[in-house]
């Protein structure tokens, strides 16, 4: 790959609270060279051979946006599921019927369109919160991971990275209930299993990485936890789960074990600072203490929590504990990391109608160098040298944007204000156009396939 330089009209560089003008900024082999600030003491002065072979980046260039928790498939239900009351629960009824119309070969096609959606969000690493292992009457594939590599290879395509956090998922319910119905395809028969059928799989290409996931300890039994936390420590791999998203899990959890879904997941030795619990939106103070102390991270993703009637996870309450945050949009009602990070403020002030919870540069860690970390890309989120070479430019200059200051671009900014993005070197997204995959077309058509 050749030398890049691009010339940032502002750029978010580290540890900044506010934009700098006028930055120069230099990659080879995927990774950034130099990032100087043109107007700082001692900078070049703008010398003419430099600015001329430099790509303009007019607008805002950010670091490569993490979203940190997806379901690809749950693309195909957005705009579907408002026609009446319900909660979370019969929202899953309808996820479960595009679960069992799935494939490798429509998973692929309906992954790279969301994928490709993403990449003209500006998100260049993606968690793929991965459940649908099987066949829909739960016999393997002849690849036992096939679904895995399609999702790997629909992120190629798409020009994102890829954390593949395949999720070990067992039970229907605390108390240990089995896989009916549409469930059957998500299971292993036990962690050991699931270990082994992870183990064997190796992904294709650079881009790509594995994880492990606990789905919820609604799906894996307690005695069982232990297992996949040890198959993330042992290869050093992020580990996610979903905890305490619904206040029923609590109750069950409870219950059964005596204990909240947090205090279990201690006692089991899955928290710790590559661990990720995603949404923790109903934890009690002893909770938020126990996350924090262990540094394991929380994933919010509010419009989905929105979107669900879930409740506002305590954000601040969090962070104050210890526990970085990261974004992700989950279900995919929007896919939009200025949303999803402006809400986490937002959603704060409506719980405590004040103000001033995050400061802007709060919102672009979590949105940029925090989610990428909670991805295991510890390399990547950052205008810095020696990083990778992730890019993403957004338009000041838009009807949303216009007049807006650098700084309040995360209030302001949506997906589709876009308009460049770079993966590790590779320019994917130019002038607001994904440069390998016509985004609409291929939605229409992979949720057709899905939903007809
Ligand atoms: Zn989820």
């Amino acid at each position: 790959m050749t030398a890049t330089r691009w010339l940032a009209e502002y750029a978010w560089l580290p540890d900044r609270s506010e934009p700098t003008a006028d930055v120069l900024i230099e990659a080879q082999d995927g990774r950034f060279t130099a990032v100087t600030p043109l107007a700082g003491a001692g900078a070049p002065t703008a010398g003419v051979e430099v600015l001329t072979d430099a790509v303009r980046l007019p607008g805002l260039t950010l670091p490569g946006l993490a979203n940190a928790h997806s379901h690809a498939f749950h693309r195909a239900l957005r705009g579907r599921t408002h026609g009446g009351r319900g909660d979370f629960w019969t929202w899953r009824d309808q996820m479960y019927a595009v679960a069992a119309r799935l494939d490798p070969d429509s998973y692929l096609a309906l992954a790279r369109a969301t994928y490709a959606e993403m990449a003209l969000a500006g998100i260049t690493s993606v968690g793929e919160f991965h459940y649908l292992h099987h066949t829909p009457d739960g016999t393997a594939y002849d690849d036992p991971n096939a679904m895995s590599a399609a999702l790997v290879e629909a992120a190629a395509h798409a020009g994102v990275r890829i954390t593949l956090l395949d999720a070990c998922y067992l039970t229907a319910s605390v108390d240990g209930g089995p896989l009916t119905g549409p469930q059957v395809r998500f299971g292993d028969g036990d962690a050991a299993r699931w270990a082994e059928r992870v183990a064997a799989f190796t992904p294709e290409g650079g881009h790509a990485r594995v994880g492990a996931a606990v789905h919820s300890v609604r799906a894996v039994p307690a005695e069982q936890l232990g297992t996949v936390a040890s198959w993330a420590r042992e290869r050093d791999a992020p580990l996610h789960v979903h905890l305490s998203e619904q206040p029923a899990e609590n109750d069950a959890c409870r219950a059964v074990h005596g204990c909240t879904p947090t205090r279990l997941l201690a006692d089991r030795a899955v928290l710790g600072p590559a661990t990720t619990a995603v949404h923790a939106t109903h934890p009690t103070s002893a909770d938020l203490a126990l996350l924090g102390e262990s540094r394991t991270g929380v994933c919010l993703c509010p419009t989905t929590e929105r979107d669900l009637a879930d409740g506002i996870g305590p954000a601040r309450r969090m962070a104050d504990a210890g526990s970085p945050l990261s974004l992700g949009s989950d279900s995919h009602a929007v896919i939009d990391i200025f949303e999803e990070a402006r809400a986490v403020e937002l959603d704060e002030r409506l719980r405590t109608r004040r103000r001033g919870h995050f400061t802007a540069a709060r919102l672009v860690d979590a949105a940029t160098v925090a989610g990428h970390a909670a991805l295991g890309w510890t390399d990547a989120g950052r205008l810095a040298v020696g990083a990778r070479a992730d890019l993403v430019t957004v338009r000041l200059d838009s009807a949303r944007t216009a007049g807006v200051p650098p700084v309040g671009a995360f209030f302001a900014a949506t997906a589709a204000d876009v308009a460049h993005v770079v993966v590790d070197g590779r320019t994917v997204v130019a002038d607001g156009r994904h440069l390998a995959v016509d985004v609409p077309a291929e939605l229409q058509a992979a949720i057709t396939e899905v939903t007809a």
